[in-house]
This record gives C-alpha cells, structure tokens and sequence, in this order.
C-alpha cells in the first residue's frame, strides 16, 4: 500500500492509473476508521482495479463551536486498517496542502442543504462539497463510493457531481451498526457507559416510526412527537432536530407517502449523533 500526502504525487499516480487503462474506487475519510469505513472500502474494492482511500479530518466542515481540534485521529491504526481490506493508496495530505494561503473558492449546492443538518450546522455541507470536489480533482476516480449513514451528504454529493458533470458514478452502502442497532461512527468513542446505553434512542426511535407507518399512522406530526418523546425519556439526550422528508428533496412533509426519510440528530452529552432510515412498505 503506497501512502501519498502531496497533491501533485497524488493527481501523477493517478493520471498514469488512468493512463495504463485502470478504473479507481475512491473512499473518502476523516480517519478514525472503523467497519463502516471499510464496507465503503470493500465495495470500492469489488467495483475497481484500484482503490485509493482518503484520511483528511476536513477543517472547513465544521462550525467555530464544533470538535475539530478533539475530533479522534489514529493514524497507524488507520493505516493498519486500510492496509489489511486491501487498499492500494492511502491519500493523507496536511491541512496546508489542502488549503494554502490564497484559498478562496466556494461550492455551493443549494436546496438539499436547506434542511436537516444544513439548519442545524450552518456552512458545514459548502465545507463538505468544496473538499470532496478538490479530492475529486486530486484522485480522478471511475467512481467514490459514500455511506447512507451521512443520507443527506450523500444527496448534496449526487447533486454536485451532477450538476457540475464530473464524470464519476456515486455509489451508496447501507449504515454499518453496532449489534444493538447503534450506527457505527468515529464520534462513539466520546460516548460514555451511560450515554452509550442513551444513544440507543435513535435506533428505537427509528423502530417507532416504522411500527407507527405499519400500523397506519400517515402524519407526520403525530409521529415526531412521539419520537420525540421517546428521545426525551432517555437520559443525556438533546434533540437536535428529529424531521420526515421527502427522501429526494429533503423537504419536511406533513403526511408520509410511500416512501418518507426519518432523520435525526442527537446530542448525547456532548456527542452529537446522527442517523437515518427510510419509512416504506
Ligand atoms: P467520515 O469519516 O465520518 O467522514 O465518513 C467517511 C465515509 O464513511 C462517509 O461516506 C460516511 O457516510 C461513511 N460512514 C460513516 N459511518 C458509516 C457507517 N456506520 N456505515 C456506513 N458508512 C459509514
């Protein structure tokens, strides 16, 4: 496994790739890997000739107030990792590569990002869209592959590469989970014993929504608030926002239709966990 931290060493290996014919999978990260991370890696794997995985905790994505400075990184663990699932090209590069004095330019995808974690983190998906469309730049994939877990991520990702016609197929994988249903994340270290036990809310909350659809209940209202009590009677937790959508636009709806997205963000403790499941037949 070749480790690349330069931008230009990157886009040269790349291009030669390209050059000799191969088709490249390409897994962006912020590090801290763990099993989510590597089905991304192995779907990547079974879809490419080469699989290049990228490790940038990305500044511009999170708020002033947010855990950027503390967000977890383990660089040999990831390595390790990344190695072992049969990753060819690790692309680690340094904050200044990525963003040197002079940077200025914004990517903006508009409607999609309106709601959901656009309200509550303002700024965070022109930080998401600017660096995956330099990684795009750098790594030149076939395709990338993104998890469903981050469902809104994966649509403002869709809608950029499409409407800016980078030539790149989007592929999206399933939620990795704990086996009691908690979605695997880089941020459940911050969780302690209790709070771990808290955050099990937004997997029954999901199991709610989907009982209350199966037995009839259409509004939209009287689902949230019943989620919302839910949440409410676990210990530690703060509801960020708890919101059925349309699964394409993002927008909130008042009744579920045949196929309505659940979404919602947490704070347990200080760790702010997000999660998703589309309610349908
Ligand atoms: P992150 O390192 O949190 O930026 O995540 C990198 C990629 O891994 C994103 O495409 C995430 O959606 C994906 N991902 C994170 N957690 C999971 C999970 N539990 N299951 C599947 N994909 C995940």
């Amino acid at each position: 496994m070749e480790i690349v931290k330069t931008v230009e060493a990157m886009q040269r290996t790349s291009e030669a790739l390209r050059l000799a014919g191969k088709t490249i999978a390409f897994v962006p990260t912020m590090g801290f890997l763990h099993e989510g991370h590597l089905e991304l890696m192995r779907v990547g794997k079974a879809h490419a000739d080469t699989l290049v995985v990228s490790i940038f905790v990305n500044p511009t994505q999170f708020g002033p107030s947010e855990d950027y400075d503390r967000y977890p990184r383990d660089t040999e663990g990831d390595l390790a990792k990344a190695r072992a699932v049969g990753a060819d090209i690790v692309f680690f590069p340094a904050r200044e590569e990525m963003y040197p004095d002079g940077f200025q330019t914004r990517v903006q995808v508009e409607r999609v990002t309106r709601n959901l974690c656009g309200t509550a983190r303002p700024g965070h998906f022109d930080g998401v869209a600017v660096v995956v469309a330099k990684l795009f730049n750098i790594v030149k994939p076939h395709l990338a592959v993104f998890g469903q877990k981050d469902y809104q991520q994966l649509t403002v990702i869709s809608r950029m590469t499409a409407d800016l016609n980078m030539d790149i197929q989007i592929v999206g994988v399933p939620t990795v989970r704990e086996p009691d249903g908690l979605a695997m994340s880089s941020r459940n270290k911050y969780l302690n014993p209790e709070e771990r036990q808290s955050a099990l809310c937004l997997r029954k909350s999901m199991d709610l929504a989907e009982t209350m659809f199966r037995e009839g209940e259409r509004d939209a209202l009287a689902v949230r608030q019943a989620i919302e009590a839910l949440i409410n009677d676990h210990p530690h937790t703060r509801i960020d926002y708890v919101s059925l959508c349309d699964s394409t636009t993002l927008e909130d709806v008042a009744r579920l239709g045949d196929e309505t997205l659940l979404a919602l963000a947490v704070k347990v403790g200080a760790t702010r966990l997000i999660d998703n499941r589309l309610i349908r037949d």
